[in-house]
């Protein structure tokens, strides 16, 4: 598969350009908004094509890697669908449910295959967590809680800490995540929110910190946690049950680290789990989804969701008022 990346941007350096070369596929073009960001971007990861032309650079590939700030998304991927390009997006999709559904509306009526890049419902610990609540090993879930509060490294302190109108915020930066996370393991959505935020060091304008309540159709609570001020909190779920309890220490994380232990009558016990890189797998499903064997391990539908989850909590925290979250409403 030949990928353009759309937006010279830190992620695509530090991860999707060895996931895409790891499965095989060649990067051939990057844009950006500036020919000599791009140039610059492409001679630092051996890319041969760059430029500053979305339209003229849809030619060279098959698929499109859309890693720009978040409000370019949406007029980036309707142009990649239009040229029939199969699209892998960054979250969070766009800057309103109703732009992202449009994207996901377009690629479904284009025929091409549209995913989300929500990395974490790839690793192997979140696949082992789902795996044990599936399995019954914890009984009915009666709650599960997120814990998503880090520090944001210095190069990353820029648009996401000061302007709300490129999509910054923990909200649409984390808890989107948190958002995909708890249905990918609870096989549920949230149906409502009650929730607080606040700038707590870093936040200029939006907000850095965030926690919500969501509650779930089975009845099981969900707490989610997230910010970009936290040192030293570390990261983790907990999924608990009527029959066992599952605590996943550190693996809200960009690589395949952490550790998971089931605690039930029978005593505790360590549950290994898979180590693979998170992205890779993420590009291995794309494209055997592009092949026409099975789905992206997010697709665009799910995208919308966790960003609708994540409006109605920053909307629960502006008014002081629960939220319904209408998914697919
Ligand atoms: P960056 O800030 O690194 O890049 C975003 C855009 O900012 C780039 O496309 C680029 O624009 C511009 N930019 C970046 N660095 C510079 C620079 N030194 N000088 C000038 N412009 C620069 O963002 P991230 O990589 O952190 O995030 C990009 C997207 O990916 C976001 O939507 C984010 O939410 C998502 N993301 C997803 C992750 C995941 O695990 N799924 C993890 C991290 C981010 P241009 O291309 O126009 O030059």
């Amino acid at each position: 598969m030949r990928w353009i990346l759309v937006g010279a941007s830190t992620i695509a350096a530090e991860h999707m350009i060895g996931a895409f070369r790891g499965q095989g596929h060649a990067v051939v073009h990057v844009v950006s908004t500036t020919a000599a960001r791009a140039a610059e971007f492409a001679a630092t990861h051996g890319i041969a094509g760059s430029g500053d032309d979305l339209t003229a650079a849809l030619a060279a590939g098959d698929a499109v890697y859309i890693s720009s700030t978040n409000e370019k998304h949406r007029a980036q991927a309707l142009a990649a669908i239009a040229a029939g390009k199969h699209v892998l997006c960054e979250k969070p999709l766009a800057m309103s449910v109703a732009e992202a559904r449009e994207m996901v509306e377009a690629a479904d009526a284009a025929g091409v295959v549209f995913a989300t890049n929500h990395h974490l419902r790839c690793s192997g610990s979140h696949r082992k967590v789902r795996e044990l609540i599936e399995g019954g090993r914890i009984g009915r879930v009666l709650s599960l809680r997120i814990f998503h509060a880090v520090h944001l490294p210095p190069h990353l302190q820029g648009w996401r800490i000061t302007d709300p109108g490129a999509g910054g915020g923990v909200i649409p930066d984390i808890t989107v995540h948190n958002a995909d996370v708890a249905r990918f393991l609870l096989g549920e959505d949230p149906q409502e929110v009650v929730a607080q935020m606040a700038a707590s060091g870093l936040g200029q304008g939006v907000e850095d910190s965030a926690m919500s309540i969501w509650s779930m159709p089975s009845g099981a609570m969900v707490f989610s946690h997230e910010s970009f001020t936290h040192p030293f909190a570390g990261s983790g779920l907990e999924v608990h049950g009527t029959e066992g309890s599952i605590f996943a220490r550190g693996v809200m994380t960009q690589r395949p680290l952490g550790e998971i232990e089931l605690v039930s009558a029978a005593g505790r016990e360590a549950i290994p789990f898979s180590e693979h890189n998170l992205y890779s797998m993420g590009v291995a499903e794309f494209a055997s989804a592009v092949e026409g064997k099975g789905r992206p391990a997010a697709d665009g539908w799910d995208g919308v969701a966790s960003l609708t989850v994540a409006f109605a909590v920053r909307e629960a925290a502006r008014t002081g008022v629960k939220q319904a979250v209408k998914i697919g409403g």
